[in-house]
C-alpha cells in the first residue's frame, strides 16, 4: 500500500501533507515515508522466517544516517562498495559484524579499514583483489572472511547500465576462475573462504533471472563441496525491480520462489535489496518556476533538476509525477525540466497534466537512487531530506548552504597572474 495519498484534494505523505511540507522546508525536497521503508523491510523479514538468513541493505540506494539507523533497528545488515559506506553504517548505529562489501575496486586502505571493523564479508571480485586482502589481512594478523561473486551470464533484462550480470560486465568472476579462487583462499592462512556470492543487476522486474542465477551458483556450491570447501552463506545479491510504471513482483513472491528453488541447500541465505526497500517510500517535491509553451513541445520548468534526480537523464527512467494538488483544468502534455544547462536535464517527458506556475509537483519512486545520486552540477546545493512518521515530519537533512558549495576550495596566493 502506498503511504501517499490523496486526501481531500492534496497529496499526503502518510498524516502529513506534502505543501505544508514545502512550505516548512521549501523545494526541492525529499520526502520519506517510514512506514513505508518499515513495511517493506518486514516484508522480506517475514518471507524468509523460519529460515536462517541476514538481510544486507544496500547502502548506495539511500544512504541518509536516519534512513540506515531505522533499518539498523529493524535488524538489518549492510551491503556498502566503498570505506565512506562502511563508516556511514558505524556512525548510524549499524553492526559491521553485518556488513558485506562489494564492488570491483576496493582500495588498500578501505581493505584495511573494514579487516579493522570487522565485517562480515569481503565479496571478492577478482583474483588481484583476493591477493591484495591476504596481503593485508596477513600483515594485520587477521583472517578474512571471503566470498567470491560470481558472474553466472545471465540476462536480467534490465537496461544495459543496470545489469551486472552478464559476462561482458566488469562485475564478478566466471565459474572456473572462482573454483580456482576459493582454492587459493583455502589454502591461505588469511582468507576464509565463507560464501558465495552474485548480484546480476537492478530494477529487475522477472522472477526467471534469479533463479536461473541460483540454480547456477548451487551448481557451483555443490561442486565446491566436493573438493572439501564447505560454504556457510549463500548471497544472491538485490535487484528486485519496483513499479514505476510496469508492476514489479512483489517481495513475498519473489522470496517465496527462491526459498522454494533453494529447499534443499541449508546454507544461511544473504540479501543485498535496496530500491525495492526504499524507491516508493520516496518522492521528490518540486515547484514549477515557469511555463513555456512552444510550437513543439510545453515545457514546464522546475526547481528539481538531474543533478537532484539524476535517473531520468541517466537512464531514461520514467517516474511517475503528480501534482501536490490536482486541479481541474485544461491538460497539456508537459515536459517537465529542470534549470540545468543540458539537454538530458529532464524528469519527464510527455506528462498530461494541468499545471499552472507556481503549482507544486511530486515525483514519485524517489527512495531509491534518487538522493545518493545528486551532485552539485551548476553550484546547486543540494536538496533538503525530510522523514514522515505519522503526523511528525524530521528534517533528515538539510538543504546545503551556497557557502558549503566552496568550503573545500581555495584561491592561491596571488603574484602568479
Ligand atoms: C547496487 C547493488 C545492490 C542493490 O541493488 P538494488 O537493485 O538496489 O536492489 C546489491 N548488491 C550489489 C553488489 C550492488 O552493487
Amino acid at each position: 500500500m502506498s503511504q501517499f495519498t490523496l486526501q481531500s484534494g492534496s497529496l499526503y505523505c502518510e498524516d502529513v501533507s506534502l505543501a505544508d511540507i514545502a512550505a516548512k522546508h521549501g523545494t526541492p525536497t525529499y520526502v520519506y515515508s517510514a512506514a513505508s521503508i518499515d513495511a517493506a523491510f518486514r516484508e522480506y523479514q517475514t518471507a524468509l522466517y523460519g529460515r536462517p538468513h541476514l538481510i544486507c541493505y544496500a547502502v548506495k540506494a539511500n544512504s541518509n544516517l536516519a534512513i540506515l539507523n531505522r533499518l539498523a533497528r529493524l535488524g538489518a545488515g549492510f551491503d556498502v562498495v566503498s570505506g565512506g559506506e562502511l563508516e556511514r553504517v558505524i556512525r548510524a548505529g549499524g553492526d559491521a559484524g553485518k556488513v558485506v562489501f562489494s564492488g570491483v575496486g576496493k582500495t588498500r586502505s578501505e581493505l584495511a579499514l573494514a579487516l579493522d571493523r570487522g565485517i562480515r564479508c569481503f565479496n571478492i571480485e577478482s583474483e588481484s583483489e583476493l591477493r591484495q586482502l591476504a596481503d593485508i589481512a596477513g600483515e594485520l594478523g587477521k583472517t578474512a572472511p571471503v566470498s567470491i561473486r560470481i558472474n553466472p551470464d545471465v540476462d536480467a533484462g534490465t537496461h544495459p547500465y543496470i545489469s551486472t550480470g552478464l559476462r561482458e560486465n566488469k562485475f564478478g568472476v566466471d565459474a572456473s576462475t572462482a573454483r580456482r579462487l576459493y582454492m587459493m583462499a583455502r589454502d591461505s592462512d588469511a582468507l576464509n573462504p565463507m560464501g558465495l556470492d552474485c548480484h546480476i543487476g537492478s530494477q529487475i522486474l522477472d522472477i526467471n533471472p534469479f533463479l536461473e542465477s541460483v540454480d547456477f551458483l548451487t551448481a557451483v556450491i555443490n561442486d565446491l563441496s566436493k573438493e572439501g570447501i564447505k560454504l556457510s552463506h549463500l548471497d544472491v545479491g538485490g535487484g528486485l525491480g519496483v513499479s514505476y510504471e510496469t508492476p514489479a513482483p512483489k517481495i513475498d513472491d519473489y522470496i517465496a520462489a527462491l526459498l522454494d528453488r533453494l529447499s534443499t541447500m541449508d546454507l544461511e541465505l544473504i540479501l543485498e535489496p535496496g530500491r525495492s526497500i526504499v524507491a516508493m517510500a520516496g518522492a521528490l517535491l518540486t515547484k514549477v518556476e515557469y511555463l513555456k509553451p512552444t510550437s513543439q513541445r510545453h515545457f514546464a520548468i522546475v526547481d528539481a533538476a538531474m543533478n537532484d534526480l539524476l535517473r531520468p537523464a541517466l537512464y531514461g527512467a520514467w517516474q511517475e509525477i503528480c501534482p501536490v494538488k490536482p486541479r481541474s483544468g485544461e491538460v497539456l502534455e508537459w515536459d517537465v525540466v529542470g534549470p540545468v544547462c543540458e539537454t538530458a536535464d529532464f524528469l519527464g517527458k510527455a506528462r498530461p497534466l494541468s499545471l499552472s506556475e507556481g503549482d507544486l509537483l511530486s515525483i514519485m519512486g524517489a527512495g531509491a537512487y534518487g538522493y545518493s545520486m545528486t551532485s552539485n552540477y551548476n553550484s546547486r546545493p543540494r536538496a533538503a531530506e525530510v522523514l514522515v512518521e505519522g503526523a511528525t515530519t524530521h528534517l533528515i537533512s538539510e538543504r546545503e548552504s551556497v557557502d558549503a558549495l566552496w568550503q573545500r576550495e581555495s584561491i592561491p596566493p596571488e603574484g602568479s597572474l
